[in-house]
């Protein structure tokens, strides 16, 4: 089964401290992406930030996305459905101490599509951890944004083997 995984789609990385206009051009194809997933009623799983002040992280990209707050919250404009999966991390990747490998073992997850941000970041670092246990990934490039590293595509292809398509491959690229 195909689950997709939707990494911090947050309102810091899109409307408040860590904004980009990259960023802001992922929200209409990441919705419709999700929507997709829903209408085929595959399975949904949000990854976020959720961090407190002792998280490594601060040092490098100061408050971002902090627990309980505006920040963390996922964007309002990405339709929840009531089942879908939120993993609240405090790295980069979607897998570090998080319940993430327990709940794609119980979906039987086959192919993850991912989308979300940044693409160079937490998107990759998901990535590779995904990698290392056994997953196919598949990136859906309208519905992620780069914030360093702009060639990031070849990189995925060559190091993690990723499939890199495009929403207008999206639905015919899904099997349930
Ligand atoms: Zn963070």
């Amino acid at each position: 089964m195909d689950v997709l995984i939707v990494i911090d789609m947050l309102n810091d990385f899109i409307h408040g401290a860590l904004k980009t206009d990259e960023a802001l051009k992922t929200v209409g194809p990441a919705s419709r992406v999700v929507e997709i997933f829903h209408n085929k009623n595959l399975p949904v799983i949000y990854a976020c930030d959720s961090h407190n002040k002792y998280d490594f992280e601060m040092k490098l990209w100061g408050e971002h996305a902090m627990k309980n707050s505006w920040g963390s919250k996922i964007i309002d404009e990405l339709k929840l459905n009531p089942g879908d999966f939120i993993i609240e991390k405090h790295f980069y990747s979607a897998f570090h101490d998080t319940n993430l490998d327990a709940i794609l073992n119980y979906l039987n997850a086959g192919r993850l599509f991912l989308i979300g941000l940044d693409a160079d970041i937490c998107v990759r670092h998901t990535t590779a951890d995904a990698f290392y246990l056994g997953y196919e990934t598949i990136i859906i490039k309208d519905a992620v944004a780069a914030r360093i590293d702009k060639n990031w595509e070849d990189y995925y292809k060559r190091v993690y083997g990723s499939k890199i398509i495009t929403l207008n491959d999206l639905e015919e690229s899904i099997k349930n």
